[in-house]
């Protein structure tokens, strides 16, 4: 299984996961122009589109996704505060299929009306992916994970220096993204032996550090894991 950023940001958000067999995509918080673009204009190899919840920079092109004839997965939640009864709902803990990809959806912690995050499985080689963005925790473990992408967004003592920030601005991320701490408190709790790659996604540009994190996180997955930033 492969993992492509598109963008991660929140400014926009869009990722690829692709088996070789069945490609889908994570996120379309972008323009649909910039998508269709960083694809090479060509969709007809994109067989789904996930939506993690309906923020403008995970969400933006749900609508030109569905008018270009691909399936649109979300919440209930996500697709009634979208207002979009063309979305396809899915639940937390229920599992569904697209192409060659089993995917199963997990609950995340965002200030969003149904948030998820998805665990998916590859019938064609087997491999797992964890995808989880805009949540201040995880409450799972993914035994046997061979990708990890999630959310690094801030770091508590930048954030506490960015004194410009206004104190709604910092109360709202602090209770809605993950804190490097905390990414590297779930992290020691994962069985990593079978992970190849993590990457790190959605930094945030005022209250992080990318050499930082990469240290932090370093210190507590094994070596044989690769650690990647996602760049905007
Ligand atoms: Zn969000």
């Amino acid at each position: 299984m492969t993992f492509t950023s598109l963008a991660s940001s929140s400014r926009g958000n869009c990722y690829v996961a692709s088996d070789g067999e069945t490609a889908i995509l994570l996120e379309c918080g972008i323009s649909f122009r910039r998508i269709k673009k960083e694809l090479g204009f060509d969709l007809s190899t994109i067989r789904g589109c996930l939506v993690s919840h309906e923020h403008k920079d995970h969400a933006k092109s749900v609508m030109d996704m569905i008018k270009s004839g691909i399936e649109v997965f979300a919440s209930e939640g996500t697709a009634e505060a979208l207002d979009c009864a063309l979305i396809t709902p899915v639940e937390a803990g229920a599992q569904f299929r697209v192409g060659s990809l089993e995917i199963m959806p997990f609950r995340t912690w965002h200030d969003a009306k149904e948030p998820l995050g998805f665990l998916i499985y590859s019938r064609q080689d087997g491999e797992r992916l964890v995808f989880a963005t805009d949540t201040v925790n995880l409450g799972h473990t993914f035994p046997g994970v061979n990708l990890l992408a999630l959310e690094a967004n801030y770091d508590k003592d930048i954030l506490d220096r960015c004194e410009r920030m206004p104190e709604k601005v910092r109360h709202r991320v602090t209770n809605s993204h993950m804190e490097i701490q905390s990414l590297c408190r779930y992290l020691r709790t994962l069985d990593l032996s079978a992970c190849r790659v993590l990457y790190l996604l959605h930094l945030s540009n005022a209250a992080s550090s990318e050499g930082r994190f990469i240290e932090r996180v370093r210190q507590v997955v094994p070596q044989h894991v690769r650690v990647i930033v996602c760049e905007e």
